[in-house]
Order: C-alpha cells, then sequence, then structure tokens
C-alpha cells in the first residue's frame, strides 16, 4: 500500500498506516544494529549501537502496546525508506577500508536513521494528541526522546574524536 493509497482515507488512518511503517523500521533495525556494532571499531561507537539496540527492542515492545491501546491488529507495513537506509549502509560500509573513516561513515549512516525515526515520531505524537490520544502520544515521547539522546550522542562522538581520526 503507497503512503497516498485510497485505503488512506482519514487521519486516523495515516496514523496507523505510519505507526506500520514505523514498527517495521524499527524491527529491521533490531536486526542492523548488530552488524553495526561488529564493524564498528571505537569502542564507545559499538557500545553505543549495542545499547541503542536493546532501546530499539525496547521501541518494538511500546508500538506493540500502543497498537494493542487502540484496539488495532500489531502490523507491520513496508517501509522502502529505511530499507534503503539500512541497504546504503551495508554498501558504503562494505566500501571503506579504513578503520577509521569506517566509524565516521557508520556514524553517518546510523544518523540517518535516527533522523527517519525522529521525523515519523515527531509526527504520530502530534497526531496521537490531535486524535485525542494524549496516552498513545506520551508513550511515543519516551522513544522520541531516546532517538534525540542518540542522535545527539552519535553527533559528540564524531565531533569529539571519530572525524579526527578519521581525517589524520
Ligand atoms: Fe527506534
Ligand atoms: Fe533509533
Amino acid at each position: 500500500m503507497g503512503l497516498f493509497s485510497k485505503d488512506i482515507k482519514t487521519m486516523n488512518d495515516l496514523f496507523v498506516h505510519q505507526l506500520q511503517d514505523i514498527y517495521y523500521a524499527e524491527k529491521q533495525l533490531v536486526k542492523a544494529l548488530p552488524n553495526m556494532a561488529d564493524k564498528a571499531t571505537d569502542k564507545q561507537l559499538k557500545d553505543g549501537f549495542l545499547k541503542h539496540l536493546e532501546e530499539t527492542k525496547t521501541h518494538v515492545q511500546r508500538l506493540e502496546q500502543v497498537f494493542q491501546m487502540q484496539g488495532l491488529a500489531v502490523k507491520a507495513v513496508d517501509c522502502p525508506a529505511i530499507d534503503g537506509i539500512i541497504k546504503e549502509a551495508d554498501e558504503v560500509a562494505g566500501e571503506v577500508a579504513d578503520k577509521a573513516v569506517l566509524d565516521a561513515a557508520l556514524i553517518n549512516a546510523a544518523q540517518a536513521a535516527e533522523h527517519y525515526e525522529i521525523v515519523r515520531y515527531g509526527s504520530l505524537i502530534a497526531w496521537a494528541r490531535q486524535l485525542g490520544r494524549s496516552d498513545c502520544a506520551s508513550i511515543l515521547q519516551k522513544t522520541l526522546d531516546e532517538e534525540k539522546t542518540t542522535d545527539q550522542k552519535l553527533t559528540s562522538l564524531a565531533e569529539g574524536k571519530v572525524n579526527l581520526r578519521a581525517a589524520s
């Protein structure tokens, strides 16, 4: 089903569709993060990916909770955007031989995924509130806060040492 499918008539339909989209994305990230941790050389980066893997498993559970609160079946719809981000990350990582440069590339790829999630959760939270479901919004907000913290930590790692090492 495309985003502008006729099956999406109301804001609630849109909310549900994007919930299914981000559910798919989170599950793909649970599969991708161990590979990224494997490839990372910097210890803090590796640990950061593993920590976010655990958080991401919680993101999946929170989405299942929101489906249930809405009386909906837990369902994922393909999200070509996250598939593309993960595929590109794999391709770039495969082409970078220098380990320090690879760390910089991995941070960049991870931030692309975090920014995707931040956009999706931002709208989902706004829509949930608009639809009178602030209970769902506050659950989704916990995840959004973790995505933003992860993004900021990645920036600090890049600017604090990884980029410098990659350039030297
Ligand atoms: Fe997430
Ligand atoms: Fe994330």
